[in-house]
């Protein structure tokens, strides 16, 4: 497959469409960003690297590290897990709390900021250092040692958190959040605040092309039914309520953030990151989203 000239056809016809959207705004630091930044980058299961534009610069993962959490929790909590938080899309926004009074405190999936919040909670229950080792896994897996967070990004999300402390303190009157709910916080803006390049995110997104083995190290980190079903919650729950527009349009599990990343797997074959850091109003990069779908349409398969 000519995956290189594939991308460069995408990228020109993404970028001569002109598409706009917003920089997130509500964590000021995230603003401090180029808008015209845009890069892909593609790597296959048999370590093959295609990319065009700016792969090579760091940007905020976001809610992309949201599924690097989960992976690092599930293994260990097995399907007790699913107790705490659900694998039901949400068909609302990412930090929504309207449906979580009707299902008493157990959030919908873990891709959601209230599931996610419940995730980091666990994290805190078993690790010592829990945000360290959801970088450590994303240096392992993505062979990349020094990538790390960004200190001003997790501050200013701190000093604007209100909206997830409510998340988080609406869930622990339920009991199921245990964690104090400031330090909680502090570990889940933290992991949100790790910066990585296009190609670092789609080397550490193939554990999840490849059925949960790390490809550097060949180490199985996911039993491969651990890998198939969070490859499914990527599918359903995504792009929170675009996920179904994601699905018919792309047609590959993946994940997006505020920082303008997104990060898809074609099980098997690839591994796919775009980065541009303008959003629609569901808060998923416009840029993205497009050269996705143009991807597996001139492609002419996806997972469906
Ligand atoms: N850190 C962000 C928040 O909790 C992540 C949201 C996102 O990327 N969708 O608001």
């Amino acid at each position: 497959m000519d995956y290189r000239h594939l991308l460069e056809e995408v990228y020109q016809e993404v970028l001569s469409l002109d598409l706009k959207g917003t920089i997130a705004t509500y964590i000021p630091e995230l603003a401090n960003v180029d808008e015209s930044k845009f890069g892909i980058s593609l790597i296959t299961t048999q370590g093959a690297v295609f990319s065009v534009g700016n792969t090579e610069e760091k940007f905020s993962i976001q809610s992309i590290s949201k599924v690097f959490a989960l992976a690092v929790v599930y293994p260990i909590l097995k399907e007790s897990l699913w107790e705490r938080v659900g694998v039901e899309p949400s068909g609302n926004p990412f930090n929504s709390l309207i449906r979580l009074e009707n299902e008493n405190g157990v959030p919908r999936n873990p891709l959601i900021n209230s599931g996610a919040l419940v995730i980091t909670d666990c994290l805190r229950e078993i690790f010592e250092n829990p945000i360290d080792t959801v970088l450590e896994f994303i240096r392992k897996v993505s062979n990349t040692p020094d990538i790390d967070y960004c200190e001003a990004t997790a501050q200013s999300e701190l000093t604007h958190s209100s909206r997830n402390k409510a998340l988080a303190y609406f869930i622990k009157s339920y009991g199921n959040i245990k964690s104090d709910v400031e330090e909680l916080i502090e570990s889940y803006s933290y992991q949100c605040s790790i910066e990585m390049t296009c190609t670092e995110l789609a080397r550490a997104f193939l554990l999840f092309a490849n059925t949960g083995v790390n490809f550097y190290t060949n180490e199985e980190l996911l039993t491969k039914s651990q890998s198939k079903r969070i490859n499914a919650i990527m599918q359903t729950c995504g792009f929170y309520d675009e996920a179904g527009d994601f699905a018919f349009k792309v047609g590959l599990p993946g994940k997006s953030g505020v920082g303008g990343g997104i990060a898809a797997v074609l099980p098997g074959k690839f591994s796919v990151v775009v980065w541009s850091p303008l959003l629609n109003e569901k808060g998923n990069s416009t840029k993205g989203m497009k050269a996705l779908e143009l991807l597996t349409t001139k492609l002419g398969y996806s997972v469906f």
